[in-house]
């Protein structure tokens, strides 16, 4: 194994993240979801707690609160911001609630002001899910700084990969001491899983491109699900079943990567920014509406959303002519193969996310699209996408 790879290199990659952050701890996982059930545990949620998430999510959210025997509350979200609806908190609250779940997605700051007030007059914790979002800001404030703790995914598709992995940051004192005591528990990857994963990040820095985008997800799924490769989730996980190597460490090799991978950051959210102000000003002369924004929010845009009424036909046919356009959430706990009432959610729980997950399809911002190319995702749009 290369000296690289080695316990300084992760000591790096989490004082890099602190630093950003102005954190009091910083841990770093095999995925986001290990970092999230790592807070939830160490804010000892178990049994007959429940904790509250809006209904438009990653089916790994409310998982990591079922792996913990704890049950999750879901929250309909806004249809402006596609988070989680203020509004709806007191009516949805019950007395065993242990924590708040607030998401930011596609980088779209969640209403903080108001949802901070009513946690605090709740004593609830708030964990923020940070996985779309890495550099966006609520009224000058960089999202991350908000609750007891934030967790981010570095997954393939999330604002800078390791390939897997998620980070989980911590701005109390406690909490970070009872991390530290549950990380004394924990493994890091095999150095084979590691080094695979590895290759798999070469391959995929060389290979996806928009024009490959569709074939190179539908050769990853398939691939994974033969266990051929390191995919995000088995099988059984999306059932509801915690697999049982998941409560795992990044590997060093993965800090190596994310430590080159986050020093781009800037310059990569610059491109986010670019293309994002780009589709905000051009989507309206097709016939599309921008996501309105308000003063103070500066948006790192992971994808750019758009609502469509024929989102199912527009997917295939951008498979088919190779352009990159993007799904989620296809259903309330992405992704679509998912038993919804395995993880508590039943048809009609969040009408406003299930209509958005029928009708929003998201735009690339990464940096291996260009001005160009978003053009033509844009023509692509007006001759084949209806307006919703
Ligand atoms: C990707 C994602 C996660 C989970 O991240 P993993 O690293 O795949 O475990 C959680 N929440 C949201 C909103 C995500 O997009």
């Amino acid at each position: 194994m290369p000296a690289i790879f080695n316990s300084f290199t992760t000591q790096i990659f989490e004082n890099q993240i602190k630093d950003y952050f102005k954190a009091v701890g910083v841990f770093t996982f095999w995925k986001g979801r290990v970092a999230l059930y790592t807070a939830l545990k160490a804010l000892n949620i178990g049994r007959g707690d429940a904790v509250m998430i809006a209904g438009y999510t990653c089916v790994v959210v409310p998982a990591a609160v079922k792996a913990l025997q704890a049950k999750s509350i879901f929250v309909d979200i806004d249809a402006r911001t596609y988070n989680i609806n203020p509004e709806l908190l007191d009516k949805s609250w019950q007395p065993n609630v242990k924590a708040l779940i607030v998401q930011h997605t596609y980088g779209i700051p969640a209403e903080m002001k108001p949802i901070q007030a009513w946690a605090r007059q709740k004593n609830i914790p708030i964990i923020e899910d940070c996985c779309h979002s890495f550099g966006s800001f609520y009224e000058g404030q960089l999202l991350g700084t908000f609750g007891e703790a934030a967790f981010f995914s570095t997954q393939w598709s999330k604002p800078f990969t390791t390939g897997l992995g998620g980070i989980l940051v911590v701005h109390s004192e406690e909490l970070a001491q009872s991390v530290t005591e549950l990380l004394a528990q924990i493994e890091a990857p095999s150095t084979l899983q590691a080094a695979l994963l590895f290759g798999q990040y070469l391959v995929y820095k060389s290979l996806v491109y928009p024009r490959t985008y569709a074939l190179a997800m539908l050769l990853y799924h398939k691939l994974s699900e033969n266990g051929l490769l390191i995919g995000s989730s088995e099988n059984s996980e999306l059932q509801g079943e915690q697999p049982e190597d998941y409560f795992k460490k990044m590997s060093n090799m993965q800090a190596w990567i994310g430590k080159h991978e986050f020093r781009k950051l800037k310059k990569v959210n610059q491109h986010r920014s670019q293309l994002a102000d780009f589709y905000c000003r051009e989507l309206p002369e097709y016939g599309f509406k921008p996501v309105p924004l308000r003063k103070g929010e500066e948006v790192g845009f992971l994808r750019y959303p758009v609502q469509v009424k024929n989102k199912t036909e527009l997917l295939k046919l951008a498979a088919q002519k190779g352009v990159e356009i993007g799904s989620w959430f296809e259903c309330p706990l992405h992704p679509i193969e998912s038993d919804l009432s395995a993880f508590g959610y039943h048809a009609g729980d969040c009408p406003v996310a299930e209509k958005a997950a029928s009708e929003v399809i998201n735009l690339p911002t990464h940096n291996r699209v260009s001005l160009r190319q978003a053009e033509r995702i844009l023509k692509f749009l007006s001759r084949y996408a209806a307006a919703a």
